[in-house]
């Protein structure tokens, strides 16, 4: 097995990281201070708000490929919930 797989991936998830961490310098998201996005447990209306407030996030492709680049196991990233049991 070589290691230059787990490099490639590990620069894709930097690479998507740093996108999004350069776009969040000029924009604050509209989910910006809200617990909901961190929270362990949400409801199926908290997934239908956070849904709502992604749909009207600028920068939603980036989110989007951050979360999936890093699989990413909690919070509400670009209109999905994330947990260990995988992406709702
Ligand atoms: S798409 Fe990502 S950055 Fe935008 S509101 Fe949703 S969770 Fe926040």
């Amino acid at each position: 097995m070589s290691a230059q797989p787990k490099a490639e991936a590990t620069e894709a998830v930097d690479d998507a990281w740093d996108e999004l961490n350069a776009a969040l310098r000029e924009y604050a998201p509209p989910c910006d201070g809200d617990a909901l996005f961190t929270a362990d447990r949400v409801s199926a209306e908290d997934r239908a708000r956070c849904t709502s407030i992604c749909g009207r996030c600028l920068v939603s492709d980036l989110c989007d490929a951050a979360a999936t680049a890093a699989k990413v196991t909690s919070g509400f990233w670009a209109g999905h919930h994330y947990s260990e049991k995988g992406r709702k």
